[in-house]
């Protein structure tokens, strides 16, 4: 499998808990390369861009309101089949039912308030990369 990218947000309730670093960790020690990392606060205009898939969806104003409610950490990422691999790592949307060894399980909470998000195909992956990361922060 050749090395992909992928793209993760640690969430304003993981950011709010101190967990960025732990997060952070596990993303090494699972094989993962950093290609680029920031920390931001974002608009509700800007969430509502980045979500636009779900805007119709019942969920979408009160998930607009929780990724605005502090800073996140975005991350652009790179491995040998990395969106599949961040998926498994990351766990079930569903932070309630996420086994403990993942991601959300440890630090997600809900259906909401799970902890991160992870890219579901490449070309999602780049779309987001390109949301939060210019050509000059990624390139090498
Ligand atoms: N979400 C929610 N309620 C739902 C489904 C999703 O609040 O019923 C939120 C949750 O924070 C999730 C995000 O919306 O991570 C995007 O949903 P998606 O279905 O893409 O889940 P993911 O790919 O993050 O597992
Ligand atoms: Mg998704």
């Amino acid at each position: 499998m050749a090395i992909e990218r992928t793209f993760t947000i640690i969430k304003p309730d993981a950011t709010a808990a101190g967990h960025v670093g732990e997060i952070i960790t596990e993303l090494e020690r699972a094989g993962f390369r950093i290609l680029a990392l920031k920390k931001l606060h974002l608009t509700r205009a800007q969430a509502e861009g980045f979500y636009a898939v779900h805007s119709e969806r019942p969920f979408f104003e009160s998930l607009v309101t929780f990724m605005t409610e502090g800073e996140i950490v975005p991350i652009a990422l790179e491995r040998d089949n990395a969106i599949t691999a961040l998926r498994e790592l990351m766990g079930p949307t569903n932070a309630s039912e996420a086994p403990p060894e993942t991601i959300r399980g440890k630090f997600g909470t809900n259906i909401e308030r799970n902890a991160m998000h992870g890219s579901d195909a490449p070309a999602t992956a780049a779309v987001e990369i390109a949301f939060f990361f210019s050509r000059l922060e990624l390139d090498r």
